[in-house]
């Protein structure tokens, strides 16, 4: 019996001692994999590093008071434009386009479709670069604002192109072109006019895409039509025929590429992102020509003055043409 109890006792002790290993190791395989320090409740814990902001998401500061007449090395003045606190982080520039684009073709037959397809075969990933150029361009501090869809309309139409939202959502929006313009525009049909019209195309597309996504609360027609082809521009799909052009007091509004070329100046004298402080000044508020004060820390008519000087441009500057103001 001793010897049996014996046995009993030790095979008593040496299932105690597996069910306490069996104990230890299932607590443990929980975290088996894991191997971190044990984790204070989280409102005790430090607060978390910062995303990196973009870079450009802060205004640069002043270095420099601005020599005189020399607008290229002018810089940042006190007077700077200070936007809204925004409650989001400005996303990069060249994450995906995050809406999807479609395409409506209205008239198949029309001869313009087959050049449309013919010049411009990279359609489908091209309407997402556009969106990555404007994002760089107007929108490196902040967001842009939400766009659910944009559909490109190719249909017979009198002019060029235009834009606009759906009657029942102002996000989803379309580009219409027109299919006349597509044959029109580069002279006929023949294929060697296919990187012209290639060209053409994608400016057009870039421009209205533009409208799709820029702010334009209370904005003049000339300023929107300028910001637009300002991306054009520097999105190196500007028009050929296109020149800078000078004109009195109000006519750095007078639109298109007569604006764009004077916004383009104003970038490169005021640094990248001052066109994206234009546009991002009507996101909450009516557009008002001081924002250029508030940018640069000089009027509208002073720059614009300057930026004739600096390409000599024509144009008269007295008080006689007030009334062209924007
Ligand atoms: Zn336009």
């Amino acid at each position: 019996m001793g010897f049996f109890h014996e046995k009993v006792s030790r095979i008593v002790s040496i299932v105690k001692d597996e069910l306490s290993k069996q104990g230890v190791s299932s607590s443990s395989h929980q975290h088996s994999s894991d191997h971190r320090p044990p984790q204070p409740p989280f409102h005790s814990r430090p607060p978390q590093p910062q995303a990196t902001p973009f870079p450009g998401s802060t205004r640069p500061t002043p270095h420099h008071p601005p020599p005189p007449n020399d607008p290229r090395s002018y810089q940042l003045t006190q007077t700077l434009y200070t936007p809204p606190p925004m409650a989001t982080t400005a996303s990069s520039p060249t994450a995906p386009c995050p809406y999807p684009f479609h395409l409506r073709i209205e008239t198949l037959s029309h001869p313009a479709v087959a050049l449309l397809f013919r010049a411009l075969p990279h359609l489908p990933t091209l309407l997402p670069q556009l969106h990555t150029i404007i994002t760089t361009l107007l929108y490196p501090h902040h967001p842009p604002p939400e766009v659910r869809s944009v559909t490109l309309f190719i249909r017979p139409m009198p002019g060029v192109a235009y834009t606009t939202g759906t009657r029942l959502d102002e996000a989803h929006k379309e580009i219409h072109l027109s299919a006349d313009y597509i044959l029109s525009c580069c002279h006929g049909s023949d294929p060697s006019t296919d990187a012209a019209r290639r060209a053409e195309i994608e400016g057009v597309l870039l421009h209205e895409l533009v409208h799709c996504l820029q702010f334009s609360k209370g904005c003049p027609g000339g300023l929107i039509e300028g910001i637009a082809d300002f991306v054009r521009l520097r999105g190196g799909k500007g028009a050929k025929h296109w020149k800078r052009e000078g004109g009195k007091k109000g006519d750095w509004c007078g639109g298109y590429s007569r604006t764009g070329y004077f916004l383009d100046w104003l970038e490169e004298s005021y640094g990248p992102g001052t066109v994206a402080w234009v546009n991002e000044s009507m996101r909450e508020k009516k557009y008002s020509d001081e924002v250029f004060r508030d940018i640069t820390g000089t009027g509208v008519h002073g720059l614009w003055k300057r930026y004739k000087r600096t390409y000599e441009l024509e144009g008269r500057d007295d008080g006689s043409d007030d009334e062209r103001d924007c």
